[in-house]
């Protein structure tokens, strides 16, 4: 903060920063130093590691509830012309792609039982995508298909991915409940060996790894989780078994049961409403509140439907995420939280109410964020009856330290006589008992405890393979957690030196946007045109070279300074390692000019037509 609004003796001064307190109702200072002690108590020594894999005696955990009987095959040994890996929604707009470009044999090799990924993990009680699924469900006017819903629900996602699958032909070579182990590429063969838990050894030119940014779910390492009497499941692996009902909820199961939820994240704040409905007795127990604005889904209107032009996904995805790039538009088309926050935060609505206090940009913006958690404290204050419940559901942080939220029934939920909100004073659920967990030196008896504590983050290049679960051996047997182990190194985060023919889809070194299809359908349009040109020009192999490595990752480094001040400061989260952040924040982020930027470069690089910085060989 500037002097300016900081105090010192000149009049105008202070009348600038009595003005600022007037008009948010609280000294800035104040709410500064609020910040730091809420974020300070949250931090642990042990950040990220506090987290354990359902794996080491939890793989039960993670067992695939769809599937009743597994398949049960031969394993395969065959080639096709190009391997993806991940069936979620990167890889079947990948894999269509590259069947549309003319490639026949296409394999999908995907740990669940059908494609889907996140949208066929998740299907707990209340599911919906929290964007707008007119610009997040794929190639609706290719399928000629309009959500029901503005928000839409999973299965109905779900159902049009397998619809997807079903026209482009991406179910004939598809491998299902198959999990890749390794991954080795041959010189000689100029090809990838993929080996799979089926003892598959499948052979392919290309090989694209698009496993996803949130596949693992993770469980808070708390003692005593073995000798836990009732039952244990995460989100990620709903168990309809025990509760009854669906996604829509009915969990009728519930009904003669005291429920724990551990979690208050974006998944949470879905599933919440419908705990509390049906379970005899609902805990949720609250780390860090949620920031949780207003969602008004409705119905499709089938008038408007009818009207939309052709090109019409592209242009509303493209008007979105101008906005949630902090791009001015005429026009915002979709209109909704997401685009709210962004206009108030980053393009001037909310420092309007500032502007005549002369405060400096970085200024107003910090006082447009501090107006706006005050209206979601707000909500909170209008919408929860007990006081003290209210209070401890407010959110003291930036807005985009964590996923905002969007509910219309989560806060209300609390309302409901059987629903209890233990405040766990940002330490966490302690411990497990036999009976249920201890907060506070106190025992929560209960018979069925929800873990909704989210995903390992697949954001950070150590992570990288042990996030997908296998290992992939490039030339002379270099690994690539080894390559990365200090942090990311590629071209574009697609390319990687030493690992000819691959390509990757993730964040690391590429693009992050809210409305993850917008960086989908551009790393898809990257993929099919690399590969259609490897097959027009008859190469066996392209390849980065170092020094156009090298050039990305300087790239990379030169601008990411103000996201890590950003992350540093924030309450913590996945977003910023809870709270410790990795020495490979800044070489393992996503490209710092923005989506935008990025995207453009990737198309000035494909107009080129040089396939710049790729050792090709025929
Ligand atoms: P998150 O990682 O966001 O949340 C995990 C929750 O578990 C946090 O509230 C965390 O508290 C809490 N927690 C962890 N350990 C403990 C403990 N020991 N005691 C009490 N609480 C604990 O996971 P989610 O599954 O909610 O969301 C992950 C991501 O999935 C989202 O950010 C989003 O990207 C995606 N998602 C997308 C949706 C969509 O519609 N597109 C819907 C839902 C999720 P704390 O905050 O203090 O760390």
């Amino acid at each position: 903060m500037s002097a300016m609004v900081d105090g010192g003796s000149d009049g105008a001064t202070v009348n600038a920063r009595q003005k600022l307190i007037e008009r948010l109702g609280f000294d800035p200072e104040e709410m500064r130093r609020k910040y730091r002690e809420e974020r300070d108590k949250r931090l642990r020594p042990e950040a990220d590691r506090q987290f354990t894999k359902m794996e080491g005696g939890l793989e039960e955990l993670a067992t695939d509830p769809h599937v009743k009987e597994p398949i049960s095959r031969a394993p395969l040994q065959d080639e096709v012309e190009a391997v993806v890996v991940g069936g979620g929604l990167s890889g079947l707009v990948i894999a269509t792609r590259l069947r549309q470009s003319g490639l026949r044999k296409v394999r999908i090799i995907e740990a669940g039982g059908d494609l889907g990924g996140s949208w066929y993990w998740n299907d707990y009680p209340g599911i919906m995508c929290d964007v707008e699924s007119y610009i997040y469900m794929p190639m609706l006017e290719e399928m000629g298909y309009v959500p029901t819903e503005r928000y839409a629900s999973g299965p109905e996602i779900q159902r049009h991915c397998r619809a997807i699958g079903e026209k482009f032909g991406l179910y004939e070579d598809a491998c299902f409940q198959t999990q890749v182990t390794e991954m080795h590429w041959s010189d000689e063969d100029a090809r990838w060996t993929v080996q799979t838990d089926r003892d598959d050894v499948i052979t392919a030119q290309f090989v694209i790894v698009a496993i996803g940014g949130l596949n693992r779910g993770r469980l808070p390492q708390l003692p005593g989780l073995e000798k836990f009497s009732g039952r244990t499941f995460h989100t990620s692996r709903w168990d309809y078994d025990y509760t009854g009902g669906d996604y829509k909820g009915g969990l009728t199961g519930l009904k003669d049961k005291r429920v724990g939820m551990i979690g208050t994240g974006a998944t949470a704040v879905q599933v919440a409403p419908h705990l509390g409905q049906w379970a005899k007795e609902f805990f949720v127990f609250q780390r860090t509140p949620a920031s949780v604005d207003i969602r008004a889904n409705r119905p499709t209107d089938s008038e408007w439907a009818k009207s939309l032009e052709p090109g019409w996904q592209y242009d509303r995805m493209e008007n979105f995420n101008r906005i949630t790039s902090g791009i001015p538009v005429e026009h915002d088309a979709v209109n909704d939280g997401w685009t709210d926050n962004f206009k108030t935060l980053y393009l001037g609505d909310g420092a309007k109410k500032f502007e005549d206090l002369g405060l400096s940009p970085a200024e107003l913006g910090e006082a447009a964020d501090f107006q706006k958690m005050a209206d979601i404290r707000e909500r909170v204050a209008s919408i929860v009856k007990d006081p003290e419940t209210a209070q401890a559901l407010m959110p003291y942080f930036p807005q985009f330290c964590k996923r905002p939220c969007f509910h219309d029934e989560y806060l209300e939920n609390f309302n409901r006589p059987n629903v209890h909100l233990v405040d766990t004073m940002g330490r966490g659920v302690e411990a497990f008992t036999e009976k249920g967990v201890m907060v506070g030196g106190k025992e929560y008896e209960l018979d069925c405890v929800v873990f909704a504590t989210g995903f390992e983050p697949n954001v950070r290049a150590p992570r990288f393979t042990n996030v997908g679960g296998f290992e992939i051996y490039g030339r002379d047997g270099l690994k690539l957690s080894e390559k990365w182990s200090a942090g990311a190194r590629s071209l574009h985060g697609q390319h990687v030196h030493g690992f000819p023919n691959l390509m990757i889809v993730s964040p690391i070194q590429s693009a992050y946007a809210f409305n993850w299809l917008y960086i989908i359908n551009g790393q898809a349009a990257q993929v099919e045109y690399i590969i259609r040109e490897a097959k027009e020009r008859g190469l066996r192999t392209f390849e980065v070279t170092e020094p156009a490595e090298q050039e990305w990752v300087n790239k990379i480094i030169e601008r990411s300074g103000v996201q890590r001040d950003f992350l540093a400061s924030c309450t913590p989260g996945y977003f910023n390692g809870e709270g410790k952040l990795s020495d490979t924040i800044i070489v393992d982020s996503a490209y710092a000019g923005g989506n935008v930027d990025y995207f453009e470069e990737l198309k000035k690089w494909r107009e080129a037509g040089t396939l710049s910085g790729l050792q090709l060989e025929n």
